[in-house]
């Protein structure tokens, strides 16, 4: 099953919640995201099993990995109990998490069959820490849980660094230093214009070559092959085998062609694009609890019908489209 570009779908990123105990200034601004923002109440959220629904209905589609994402996913009870219920259908279990409840949840997460973590991070100083994400947990808490993910074998380790242009570039070499030769990659993220809450303006983008050329002042890097096309990350190996690390680079060298990733909001929306104005609402259907075929073919018509390709296309119209909020959607 394709979309209108030949795109088949293979992977679904799984919101659990869309609440978050960190507040960065890219995602969820304070300003927006305090006390008066109505989060989606306890009952909205799909259950563990309707999610298992989704993911079994996608499954003859084609549908070989699913991230579990948020919000902060390790907030919602209960997120190892639902990994095992996902790893018993045979696909690929991936989570992308801030940390800060790693420490204590990585060896149940284990346990789950978790195959992979990978760790949001954007310093290592502890100031810059504290005002990029713009909470009180210390950046010790970030790093302790992913040394427990690797103790853990949570393997490979990934951390992602969202790069803005004069908040966070000089954390760059830090981060690749901290993480040579630990088997963590890091991969550095271009900052994108999601959701309409965060201020975005292209200045503030650091281009991926940018960076590359500034760490090859310091570090002796070789490229490496991408694994397959729908890999979005370009990939550089340290020289002396300590390591590698990677560059997501959506805005300057946008993916969209190979996109093959989907998207399901906490309560029950399918969203073709990182940057939809709006998602399916599928939540009648998933809550009905009939024939898994008839689920399959209500995901099949609309992914079928997709066309997205908003990287490809940025421009000063699409801009003022509406856009969903990433810790909505699932990031
Ligand atoms: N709370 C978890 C975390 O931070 O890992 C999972 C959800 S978060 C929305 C997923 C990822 O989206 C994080 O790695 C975050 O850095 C990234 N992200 C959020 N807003 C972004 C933006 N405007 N540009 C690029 N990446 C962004
Ligand atoms: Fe929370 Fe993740 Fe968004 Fe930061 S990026 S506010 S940790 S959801
Ligand atoms: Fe996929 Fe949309 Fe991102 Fe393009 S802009 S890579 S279609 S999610």
């Amino acid at each position: 099953m394709r979309d209108r570009f030949d795109r088949p779908l293979r992977d679904l990123r799984i919101s659990v919640t869309d609440r978050c105990n960190f507040r960065c200034r890219y995602c969820m601004p304070r300003e927006r995201f305090g006390e008066q923002h109505t989060f989606l109440p306890r009952r909205a959220l799909l259950s563990f099993e309707e999610i298992e629904r989704f993911v079994s209905a996608c499954l003859p589609l084609g549908l070989s990995k699913v991230r579990i994402t948020g919000g902060e996913p390790l907030l919602r009870p209960g997120v190892p109990a639902l990994v095992q219920r996902l790893s018993t259908l045979g696909v690929e279990t991936a989570l992308t998490t801030n940390a800060s409840l790693l420490r204590d949840q990585a060896p149940l997460l284990a346990d789950s069959g978790l195959d992979r973590v990978t760790v949001s991070l954007d310093a290592i100083d502890p100031q810059t820490h504290a005002s990029m994400a713009d909470c009180t947990i210390p950046v010790e808490t970030v790093l302790e849980g992913i040394e427990a993910a690797l103790e853990n074998d949570l393997g490979p380790v990934k951390v992602n660094c969202v790069v803005q242009r004069g908040v966070n570039e000089s954390e760059v070499p830090a981060l690749v230093g901290h993480f040579q030769g630990t088997g963590v990659i890091v991969r550095f993220i271009e900052y994108m214009d999601v959701g309409r809450t965060n201020g975005w303006s292209p200045g503030q983008v650091v281009h991926s070559m940018d960076l590359l050329k500034e760490l090859q002042r310091e570090f002796d890097f070789v490229p490496i092959e991408g694994e397959s096309p729908s890999d979005v990350a370009t990939r550089w190996a340290h020289s002396d085998g300590s390591g590698e690390i990677g560059f997501i680079s959506s805005v300057s060298e946008p993916f969209c062609g190979d996109c093959v990733r989907a998207r399901l909001s906490a309560d029950g929306h399918l969203f073709t694009c990182l940057f939809a104005s709006g998602g399916h609402d599928l939540r009648a259907i998933i809550h009905d609890g009939g024939a898994i075929d008839e689920l399959t073919d209500a995901i099949a018509a609309v992914w079928s019908r997709r066309t997205d390709r908003y990287s490809e296309m940025r421009s000063s119209e699409t801009s003022s489209l509406p856009r969903i909020e990433m810790s909505y959607i699932g990031g």
